[in-house]
Formats: structure tokens, C-alpha cells, sequence
């Protein structure tokens, strides 16, 4: 039966990670052990039930013979096609009621909390899609490294914080973006206006480390287990961050989920070790010429590296380009 961890046992367990990460260079050694993908799914707990989501295709957690071949160029196209066919639903639901229902009618509006029900309930189907196309690639193209280590599954001891970390997640950026936004229930959906540091310093400040190391507690991570994080972190990334952003740049609620909605998705890009070149959707054509654009491969390098760290960028190599902390493409390299 899996319980909640206690303070002493999460500090064990941080413990444990940090003794992996001691060797500053990529070490192929302990894996803190998942005993419960064993179990059928009927034997599993409600908490491993739902952590079943995560699993990718069984290819994806055995080593597999060296692929002779480059990674494939994935084309940027179908994923903005993709995206842009599941962000826009929820929008455009919102626009034809405010269209449809006569502005005298009781129900024109969306009170706040409706809004909230629906945005969250819209950004879960979103990610519950979004994880089932990253597995699909992942099963397709292959993942990072597999000839040296499979994927990692969610470690026993952390499959409830796990759950809890999605939920938080998902129902702090909902009420982020409603509140950051400053959510009008008379305003139907408009698009009215239109960090690596922070990352790398949780890597070299031995006590913010400690926060971070949980996310590092895989090496070949899967889509979900981008979420997983400690307390603080989770504080940082839910919170201050999109506050932050909020005061430099103005966006609308609607605008948020559609900022969310595409944040999440290449967070799980880059966790699910997809082995192909799939670069930024945004920021791609911008920023390749410098050889600066991020791709999938770039942060599956990261958790690689663990505690010693490169490749801090989460959306450029900017960053790592000025402050030499780029780490070249192992698979993906251009012949
Ligand atoms: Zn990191
Ligand atoms: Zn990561």
C-alpha cells in the first residue's frame, strides 16, 4: 500500500538521489526501483492506477538495438497542425456560446468558477492527448539512448507525489491564467494583445539543488514525469513564474491557455525522449540559423547530466550558448 511521504522519509529519499548524482559525469548506475509496473493493472493502487497513464509502449522500458540511422527530421508543421486543433476547441466553444445565447439570457456569461470547471477540465483532456501522441512517437520514432537505458518508470516511493504534483499542476495553472488574466465573464475569447537562469541556479546552489534533484530522479524520463518536482520548485514554476511574466508582458485568460496549453506540451516533448529532431514549434525558424533552436534531444541530454548539469534551456540554447554550458547533440547531429 503506497501513503504520502513523511518529511524524514522525502529527505531520505533526496538523500538517495544526490548519491546518484555524485558522479558529475553520464554514469549509468542505480535506478531507484518501480516495483509497482509489475503489478496487474487490478492489483495496483487507486494512486498506481492513475500513474498508469504515464506508461508508455513496453518497447519504450527495454533496451533496444542500435539504430544505425540518424534520428528523423519530424516535421514541425504536423505539430503546430496538432496543436493548433487542440488549443483552439475549448476557445472556440467559448466564443460560439458568448455568440449564440442572447446577451438578456441569464446564462450568457460564464461566472468565474464555470470558467474555471471548464478550463480545467479542457487543459486535462488536453494533456491526457497530448500524452497518448507523445507515447505514439516515442513507440514509432524510438527514444534517446535506448541502446544504453530504456526509459525510466515512476519510482515506488514517489507515485504519490506523482499525483498529486499533475493535479496541483494542472488546477494551479488554470486558476493562474483566470486570475493572472484578469478573467471577464463579459469578454468572450479574444487575443486581444499580443527563463534558463532561474534553471540553472537550482542546479549550482547546493540548497536549491535539494528542490530540483527530485525532478533529476530519472535520467530517461517519460512526457508526465516533466510535472514531477519538490515543493518549492513546484512553487516557482505554478506561481512566480507566470506572475512574473504576467507583469512583463500582458496576456488575457485566453491568451494564458493557449500559453499553457503549448508550455505543457513541449515540457512533455522534452521528457519523452521522442527520437527524432523535433525542435521548438515556435521559436524554431528564428532561432536555428543561429544554431540556437532547442529540440527534444537537447533536454533528454539534461537529465543525463543530472547535478553537473548543461543544456538548462527549456525553450532556446540561447542561454547555454552565452554561458558555455551547450552541450553538442549526441544522436541528432547533422552529417
Ligand atoms: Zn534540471
Ligand atoms: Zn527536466
Amino acid at each position: 500500500m503506497t501513503t504520502t511521504l513523511t518529511k524524514t522519509e522525502t529527505a531520505a529519499f533526496i538523500n538517495e538521489i544526490e548519491a546518484i548524482y555524485e558522479e558529475p559525469s553520464i554514469a549509468y548506475k542505480l535506478r531507484a526501483t518501480s516495483t509497482w509496473v509489475t503489478k496487474s493493472f487490478k492489483e495496483r493502487t487507486i494512486l498506481e492506477r492513475l500513474a498508469s497513464i504515464d506508461l508508455a509502449s513496453q518497447k519504450c522500458y527495454q533496451v533496444q538495438p542500435k539504430n544505425p540511422n540518424p534520428p528523423p527530421i519530424h516535421n514541425i508543421w504536423l505539430e503546430r497542425l496538432w496543436l493548433t486543433c487542440t488549443i483552439s476547441p475549448a476557445l472556440i466553444i467559448q466564443a460560439l456560446w458568448y455568440h449564440f445565447v442572447p446577451k438578456d439570457n441569464h446564462y450568457h456569461t460564464w461566472h468565474p468558477l464555470f470558467a474555471f470547471v471548464f478550463y480545467f477540465l479542457a487543459f486535462f483532456i488536453f494533456t491526457l492527448q497530448l500524452v497518448g501522441r507523445t507515447h505514439y512517437y516515442m513507440k514509432y520514432y524510438g527514444t534517446f539512448d535506448e541502446d544504453n537505458r530504456p526509459r525510466d518508470y515512476v519510482p515506488d516511493k514517489l507515485v504519490p507525489r506523482f499525483i498529486i504534483s499533475v493535479l496541483i499542476y494542472l488546477l494551479a495553472r488554470t486558476a493562474g491564467g483566470l486570475i493572472l488574466g484578469g478573467y471577464d465573464r463579459n469578454e468572450p475569447p479574444s487575443l486581444g494583445h499580443t527563463i534558463s537562469c532561474y534553471h540553472r541556479t537550482v542546479h549550482t546552489v547546493p540548497f536549491l539543488w535539494k528542490f530540483h534533484s527530485l525532478h533529476h530522479c530519472t535520467k530517461h524520463p517519460t512526457p508526465i514525469q516533466s510535472i514531477l518536482a519538490g515543493d518549492i520548485q513546484e512553487l516557482i514554476e505554478i506561481f512566480l513564474i507566470p506572475l512574473f511574466t504576467s507583469f512583463v508582458f500582458h496576456l488575457t485568460t485566453h491568451e494564458f491557455w493557449i500559453v499553457q496549453c503549448i508550455l505543457i506540451y513541449i515540457e512533455a516533448g522534452g521528457h519523452s525522449g521522442i527520437r527524432a529532431y523535433l525542435p521548438h514549434v515556435i521559436l524554431y525558424e528564428v532561432l536555428q540559423p543561429f544554431g540556437m533552436e532547442l529540440c527534444v534531444e537537447d533536454h533528454d541530454i539534461h537529465h543525463r547530466y543530472g547535478k553537473s548539469g548543461m543544456n538548462y534551456g527549456k525553450q532556446t540554447r540561447i542561454f547555454d550558448r552565452l554561458f558555455g554550458t551547450l552541450c553538442e547533440r549526441v544522436e541528432c547531429v547533422q552529417k
